[in-house]
């Protein structure tokens, strides 16, 4: 789910009509993996997952996850163009090099009972979304009046329609794409489509939210905006960055020389950025993955007298630093050059610089969601020198928007200082 942040213009929710009750009760939300049962992320299986009336694969027997789509329109889009959206995001975390997981369009949604192909509607989607009786197809559904997913702002939703417990797995999801929005908040393709860019990556892993850069370039509460800059100026450096993963877009400041162009941070989020390409690999991993990358294993205690109580729920971010120092100096931009835009509206990731690598080489986990009470375990770090940091989790990070394992994020005990030796470390991978 994302929402936007500051003035709630357009709120992506997650509502979880399909995600039974036992489900939720017996997983523990967490940050990087979505979905921990008994401290082991849950993943898709890598074998054939085949049934239901028509007989059909959600995961065929070379292990690629397979999605049908919707035969409909979706708002302004033809089922064409809007297929080819859902198809470009699939693409992206197929394509992510360090992870062996694979999406791949396995054709129309079908009727179950005629076998023919279904444009799915308000009066028509209940068969596709029952965890009673699921039909095996990943349905990819167009909401093109906005019937099913109903009233409030609501851009789409995600959920898993099957679990296996005993090999701790999803068998089937599912993901409502609302078309409404496109016609009545006269949201581009371009925002469409980087906001389902976040909304797969909860599907694809499943993946949880994350935080690092967005909400530093956000401004909110809990964040530190670097000595010497603005605001705007945060915006503009933090933005192009931000992960997209990360559950609030938020408007750009006045005075932010990027505002004309891209007036809030979704733009940002159509490409994906290190720590979700990671979250994703730590699920799936190559082999030169794990050969290749390094991790930093830690705890955060809570002194207390002589006793030190391990604390769940803190994020913690590594960044590496020894290309560039962190935070960037002031002057230190994104975009040497104004960024090029592809066809469908999402500009190119920030291109690689020393000054900006601290905000690009950065990942980031949640204490206590896979590793043990109190424990984070950053993966996925390519060689270097890391900075260490815990940063106070966006207080309105909870419910759909959560990140972590917490119903609700508390304050630091310690406010977070860049000169902080109790909350700072550096690592070196190597
Ligand atoms: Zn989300």
């Amino acid at each position: 789910m994302m929402k936007h942040g500051l003035n709630a213009r357009w709120i992506l929710a997650l509502i979880g009509i399909a995600f039974s009750v036992a489900l939720v009760c017996s997983s523990v939300k967490a940050g990087g993996p979505l979905v921990v049962l008994n401290g082991q992320a849950t993943r898709w299986p890598r074998a054939e997952v085949r049934g239901g009336p028509l007989n059909s694969q959600t995961v065929d027997a070379s292990g690629r996850v397979l999605y049908r789509v919707d035969s409909g329109p979706l708002g302004t889009l033809t089922n064409k163009q809007a297929t080819a959206l859902v198809d470009r995001i699939f693409n992206l975390y197929t394509n992510i090099p360090t992870a062996d997981i694979h999406f791949a369009n396995g054709g129309s949604i079908l009727d179950p009972v005629t076998g023919d192909p279904v444009d799915v509607t308000s009066t028509n989607a209940g068969k596709f979304l029952s965890s009673r009786n699921p039909t095996f197809q990943n349905p990819i559904i167009f909401d093109s009046d906005g019937s099913i997913t109903g009233k409030g702002g609501v851009l789409g939703f995600f959920g898993f329609l099957q679990m296996d417990e005993t090999t701790n797995s999803i068998q089937e999801g599912f993901v409502v794409l609302n078309g409404k929005v496109l016609t009545t908040n006269s949201l581009s393709t371009a925002s469409f489509l980087r906001v389902f860019t976040h909304e797969f990556g909860h599907f694809a892993g499943p993946l949880d939210h994350e935080q690092s850069n967005g909400n530093i370039a956000s401004n909110e509460t809990g964040s530190i905006i670097p000595v010497g800059f603005s605001a705007a100026q945060a915006f503009d450096l933090y933005a192009p960055f931000t992960e997209t993963l990360f559950p609030f877009i938020f408007d750009a400041p006045a005075g932010s020389q990027l505002r004309n162009q891209f007036p809030d941070s979704g733009f940002f989020v159509g490409t994906l950025d290190m720590d979700t390409k990671d979250a994703l690999s730590n699920l799936y991993p190559t082999p030169d993955y794990l050969a290749s990358r390094g991790a930093i294993q830690g705890q955060v205690l809570l002194k207390v007298g002589d006793s030190e109580i391990p604390v769940s729920g803190i994020n913690v971010v590594a960044r590496r630093i020894d290309q560039g120092t962190y935070p960037p100096l002031p002057g230190t931009v994104a975009f040497l050059t104004t960024p090029q835009i592809d066809g469908d509206g999402i500009p190119e990731s920030p291109p690689a610089q020393p000054a900006t690598d601290s905000l690009a080489t950065v990942s980031s986990a949640v204490t206590g969601v896979d590793f043990g009470n109190g424990t984070y375990r950053i993966q996925g770090l390519p060689p270097g020198q890391y900075l260490v940091e815990i940063q106070q989790i966006n207080p309105n990070a909870i419910l759909g928007s959560g990140i972590g394992p917490l119903t609700n994020q508390f304050p630091l005990p310690i406010k977070e200082r860049r000169s902080s030796s109790t909350e700072r470390a550096v690592h070196r991978i190597r």
